[in-house]
This record gives structure tokens, sequence and C-alpha cells, in this order.
């Protein structure tokens, strides 16, 4: 049996943006891909005064809903997450627990008071979900900003990156693949 990797929605998430994670996903990692739909409560993350959720007891939350069977966990957010010392971020992975999380706020034009774009949003989801899952296979951010590991510090850093690994991330990932399948 393949081992599976669940998406979970975390609020309200397009059903077109999950399948199309889901059939991109797969084609990059060799995994079966199952979108699900948690409703938990994530008020113990939220900060009041920054308007921001809090990626740590998130992460913590997706620990305790973790399934036997689930080999790894991304969860995908449509709220504002932040980690201590930094504004926001766009995802973060906990290679421990092999959970990952993506939020899809900042990835909206409508973030930036622009017009929504759903392709746009479509395809950086798909470059932070692969640059979050890249790393709870243990790939560490790589210098070149064309790479799917390259650290987004700002939208343009998503933007300019592709969805896939450059040469050097592409060998690591297969190497640590060979011992997982
Ligand atoms: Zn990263
Ligand atoms: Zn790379």
């Amino acid at each position: 049996m393949r081992k599976k990797i669940y998406l979970l929605k975390l609020g309200k998430i397009d059903h077109q943006l999950m399948e199309f994670l889901e059939e991109n996903l797969k084609e990059i990692y060799p995994f079966d891909f199952v979108s699900e739909e948690l409703r938990i409560e994530l008020d113990n993350a939220f900060n009041p005064i920054r308007k921001q959720y809090l990626s740590t007891p998130i992460i913590l939350r997706l620990k305790r809903e973790k399934t036997k069977d689930s080999y790894m966990c991304l969860g995908i957010l449509d709220v504002d997450i932040y980690a201590d010392g930094l504004n926001f971020i766009f995802g973060e992975a906990d290679s421990i627990n092999s959970i990952a999380i993506i939020s899809l706020k900042r990835l909206e034009e409508g973030f930036y008071g622009k017009k929504e774009n759903s392709a746009l949003l479509r395809i950086r989801a798909l470059k932070e979900a692969v640059h979050e899952i890249g790393h709870l296979f243990g790939l560490r951010h790589c210098k070149n900003p064309l790479c799917v590991m390259f650290f987004s510090n700002s939208l343009d850093d998503t933007d300019r990156k592709l969805h896939n690994f450059c040469n050097s991330c592409k060998t690591t990932l297969e190497e640590i693949l060979k011992n997982e399948l």
C-alpha cells in the first residue's frame, strides 16, 4: 500500500484549488494524496493584538488529529499565520512530527487590495505546498532563487521561483525517497 499524505482543509478552501494541489503534488512526490476537511477550533492560536494565528499551536493541534495511516499531513489554512520573530509566514514544517501548514491568506491578490486571481493563487499554493512537504522529507532551503526550496521572504520570491526542484535538490530528494518507499 502506498503511503498517504493528507491535505487537510482548515477553513473555507476552494474545491478546485484542492484538486489542483492533489493532482500536481502526486506528480512531484510518489505518494497518495488524500484531501479531507477538518473542522477544528483554532482560537488558542489567535493573537488578538496581531490579528494573526501563531503557527506552533496549530501544528500541535494537527498532531492530535494525525491518524495511523497518515504518513504526512499538510494543513491548508485561510487565516493569516506567523511565527515568533517573524511578521508573517507563508507556511511552516515540523519534520519531527511530519506535519506542515500553509496559509493562503497572503497568497491571495485580494490581501494586497488587488482583484482576486484564482489561477495565480493555485500556483502559489502549489509552490508553498511543495516547499513545506520538501522540508518534511528533510530538504533544507536552497540558494537558487528559481528552486521551490528557496525561502520566500515575500510574494515576489514565491512568484519568481518554480514549483519544482533545482537539480541539486532533486538529487537529494531522490536519495531520500529511495529509503522512504
Ligand atoms: Zn522553508
Ligand atoms: Zn534547490
